[in-house]
């Protein structure tokens, strides 16, 4: 019998290799689930440690411009490397995070969601549909300079503006020991900040939310807020009312209070700290990090799509002994999915969106059925999972996508 043809790419999407355990689940994902039924146009990029350390670096950078070329990436976890890493692949020098080399060419945000299942429920038993978590990546505390203060003292906040002038503000006037910290943020990437989150809502069709403390911030979290809401009031209201979607402001702790009482469904836009401590609240209620897609999207309307979870580096350890391993593949299904289903809408190839439809409830229906990696038969409601080693479950879903 003739095989199905293959469905045609237009425009080539820009693929990442990565490293360790989810490099091996690349490989299997590409050769199991997309080469077989999708024509793959890729501009391929090895951002696998010892890749990266042999062109200085510079294979991120490329994949990074050929993203703004080309507008939709999809990358494998990579190794960010520590002293023991260094030794580990003898490597030139302590080369930075790509996640971050990529965010900062970019400029993006990222927006990290749960993959909801049967059998997989989320600790806020309201929850119905996934929440969507945009975490603003600049300043704040993560760039603030500290003193300890030993003793009497006074703590001053000097602005000297380009002409020279100056203005202070008294923060405390000390009579014993303390502690005190500066911080910033910047207009632009606020407003960049703001219009990739309006942008996203867009995209997805759904609410977003903000919050920050700006009742005791008066003039920091102020200037947040009124970003947002000027941005909106300008650009965007009448495509929001348009979309049948709503921008949502409110104060962090009352956002916090009704997203725990919400059933979900929408995206909530934070502020770097805010971001931090709250999408690792969320993943762990929603059940996993292997259950997390993350993309980053550019104020330009770039995407570019991963896993939210690292190399998974233990499971590598063993696959590289020769022992069994039982890896979740979903984030990097989703992560593909997610890219191909944005090159089809970009490119006017709904068959291709319809494809990553279809990836994507195989993949669930695998799980749904009881079929799963370990890290979910350890916490599924299902009586009797059965647990697949990390090539069963992939090739479980194959057999679910035939049609
Ligand atoms: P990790 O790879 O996320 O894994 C931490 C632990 O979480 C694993 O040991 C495993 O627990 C569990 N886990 C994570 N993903 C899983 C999956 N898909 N299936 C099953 N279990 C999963 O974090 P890490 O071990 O701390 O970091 C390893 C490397 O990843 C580091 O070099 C780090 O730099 C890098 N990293 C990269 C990214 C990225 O590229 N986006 C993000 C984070 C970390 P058990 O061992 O208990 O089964
Ligand atoms: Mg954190």
């Amino acid at each position: 019998m003739a095989e199905p043809k293959k469905i045609r790419m237009r425009t080539p999407l820009v693929e990442m290799d990565g490293d360790e355990m989810t490099r091996i689940i690349w490989q299997m994902v590409k050769d199991d689930l997309i080469c077989p039924f999708v024509e793959l146009k890729s501009e391929y990029f090895d951002l696998g440690l010892r890749h990266r350390d042999e062109t200085d670096d510079e294979v991120t950078v490329n994949a990074a411009e050929a993203t703004r070329r080309l507008g939709v990436a999809v990358k494998c976890a990579t190794i960010t490397p520590n002293a023991q890493r260094v030794e580990e692949y003898g490597l030139k020098q302590m080369w930075k995070s790509p996640n971050g080399t990529i965010r900062a060419l970019l400029d993006g945000t990222v927006f990290r969601t749960p993959i909801v299942v049967r059998g997989i429920e989320p600790q806020v038993r309201s929850w119905k549909r996934p929440i969507t978590i945009a975490r603003h990546a600049y300043g704040d505390v993560y760039r603030n300079v500290e003193i300890r203060v030993p003793g009497a003292g006074r703590a001053e906040l000097v602005l000297t503006s380009a002409d020279g002038t100056e203005r202070r503000e008294l923060i405390h006037e000390f009579t014993s020991p303390g502690v005190i910290q500066g911080m910033h943020n910047l207009d632009a990437s606020i407003e960049s900040f703001a219009t990739s989150c309006l942008e996203y809502a867009l995209a997805t069709r759904q609410d977003l939310w903000f919050a920050t403390k700006d009742t005791i911030s008066k003039t920091y979290d102020h200037r947040f807020k009124d970003i947002f809401a000027d941005l909106f009031e300008a650009s965007y209201k009448e495509r929001f009312e348009a979309a049948g979607i709503e921008y949502f402001y409110t104060l962090i702790d009352d956002a916090v209070a009704r997203v725990m009482r919400s059933e979900g469904g929408f995206v909530w836009a934070c502020k770097n700290y805010d971001g931090d401590v709250m999408s690792d609240m969320l993943s762990a209620a929603f059940g996993s990090l292997a259950m997390m897609t993350s993309v980053l999207v550019s104020p330009q309307g770039h995407f570019e799509y991963e896993a939210a979870h690292g190399t998974v580096q233990r499971h590598y350890y063993r696959h590289l002994k020769g022992e069994r391993t039982s890896t979740n593949s979903v984030a990097t299904i989703f992560a593909w999915s997610g890219a191909l289903r944005k090159r089809g809408e970009l490119d006017d190839t709904p068959e291709l969106a319809s494809f990553a439809d279809r990836l994507e409830k195989a993949t669930i229906d695998t799980i749904e059925s009881g079929q799963m990696t370990g890290d979910l038969a350890r916490i599924t409601t299902f009586p009797k999972p059965q647990t697949l080693d990390t090539e069963q479950f992939i090739l479980a879903v194959a057999e679910h996508l035939r049609p």
